[in-house]
């Protein structure tokens, strides 16, 4: 296949910044085709986090020699790029160690407000009984469990918002289920799956009309697209750092300022309080009042230096490169018997990101994964951490290719061409 037009980077060219890229496995040269579970991490990123280990490891905001102030520094200037990036201000990004402990946060602390504590009982965002939580069938299991626990103990009423056949949201469905009970709407802006990008503005002026709390899951979104955050007006965002070139252990949570104000904290503990008597404690404003306890700091500041190498490509460019991976990867899909890719929305209908899941009659995910494997091409296989929506598309597991900065159009025929010899092998 020829390449495509309007890449203004040339990919290949990157793969000699991923140092892990330049190896064989099982005798073939490696086509890392899994970035959607975990991107890798080009060498300046682990340059940067090494570095700060070596030469400026100290705790943040609290000695009071030259290390810890140039730690602290080094620090907060990682939080106003990553902020920077999704167009935010530092006071509105609070560090978490991924998505899910972001996730997590924003549902246990909705539920602090909730649990009768001492709280105002007119504390915004508690939850009462009876009310609604919405979330989509799309979800990663990091923004569906956490408010299934959250409705089992606030007697809320879990809904979602069903998939259509082709992948796109029911927009039809999510205005009808978003109503007057409705508190809460979470939602995935790019499912992990589907790969498709999920119309935010329609669902933020569904939950905005009826005054809930939206909460975007933006894990599979921040690594792929140019995104502001506030100007989607969402409430709250989760994200994590190694899906975007980044580290292990360090995400973000966003919220708008309102929002973090009147969340209580989830984790209590050292470096959030002003003052502290036996008896009760007072906590600094947001972020650091969600940041109980030592900061993921040398991880932040790598974090930081991903965002930079991002942002140096130009993130119209990497969403221009992923998506004309993606097309690649979802119309030799198509062309192949037997395959059947999920989600497999009409060009158009959605925009997407590199990723493409797929089922390939009468041959088993993990048969896929390994016989890719033995090609050296690495897929994700299984449910992806999504299990309501491969029930909704009848299957328990699926093959999942999903590219990054360094995919080739190379990578995607290698791939292609190794799919397309599956069936024989094992009929
Ligand atoms: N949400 C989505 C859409 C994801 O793809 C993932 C990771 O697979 C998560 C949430 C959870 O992210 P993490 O495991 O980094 O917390």
């Amino acid at each position: 296949m020829a390449s495509e037009p309007g890449r203004v980077f040339d990919p290949a060219a990157l793969r000699a910044d991923f140092p892990i890229l330049d190896q064989t496995v099982n005798g073939e040269s490696l086509v890392y085709l899994d970035s959607g579970a975990t991107s890798q991490k080009p060498q300046v990123v682990l340059d940067t986090e090494i570095d700060f280990l070596i030469r400026a490891n100290s705790a943040v905001h609290r000695g009071a020699h030259t290390l810890a102030a140039e730690a602290t520094e080094l620090f907060e200037d990682a939080r106003e790029t990553v902020a920077g990036f999704v167009g935010a201000a530092p006071e509105n990004l609070v560090w978490t160690s991924g998505a899910t402990a972001a996730l997590n946060l924003v549902a246990y602390s909705i539920g602090n407000a909730t649990d009768g504590r001492g709280l105002p009982a007119s504390a915004p965002y508690a939850l009462r009984a009876g009310d609604e939580i919405v979330v989509t069938e799309a979800e990663h299991h990091a923004n569906l469990i956490p408010w299934q626990e959250l409705a089992a103990r606030t007697g809320a009423v879990l809904r979602h918002i069903p998939v259509h056949d082709d992948g796109t949201l029911d927009l039809h469905a999510a205005a009808e289920i978003i109503g007057e009970r409705t508190k809460v709407v979470a939602f995935t802006h790019v499912s992990n799956v589907l790969g498709i990008v999920n119309p935010v503005t329609e669902i933020v002026a569904l939950a905005k009309a009826v005054g809930a709390l939206t909460v975007m899951d933006a894990c599979q979104s921040v690594p792929h697209l140019a995104l502001d955050l506030p100007a989607l007006g969402v409430d709250l965002a989760a994200f994590s750092g190694h899906k975007m070139l980044g580290p292990y252990g360090i995400g973000a949570l966003y919220g708008r300022t309102e929002v973090l104000e009147a969340l209580p904290p989830f984790l209590t503990g050292g470096s959030m309080v002003t003052t502290v008597t036996l008896d009760e404690a007072g906590f600094l404003p947001a972020p650091q009042k969600f940041e109980a306890g030592t900061q993921p700091v040398s991880q932040a500041i790598a974090l930081a230096a991903a965002v930079r190498y991002l942002e140096a490509l130009g993130m119209d460019a990497v969403h221009d490169h992923e998506r004309a991976i993606g097309r690649r990867l979802m119309a030799g899909l198509r062309d192949l018997d037997g395959v059947r890719v999920l989600g497999d929305a009409a060009e158009g209908t959605a925009d997407r990101i590199g990723l493409a899941s797929f089922d390939v009659a009468g041959v088993h995910a993990h048969d896929v994964g390994q016989f890719l494997d033995s090609r050296g091409i690495a897929v994700r296989v299984g449910h992806h951490c999504a299990k309501p929506l491969h029930a909704r598309f009848g299957l328990t597991a699926s093959v999942r290719a999903s590219a990054s900065v360094f995919t080739t159009d190379d990578d995607v025929d290698r791939f292609l061409d190794a799919v397309a010899g599956v069936r024989s092998y094992f009929g």
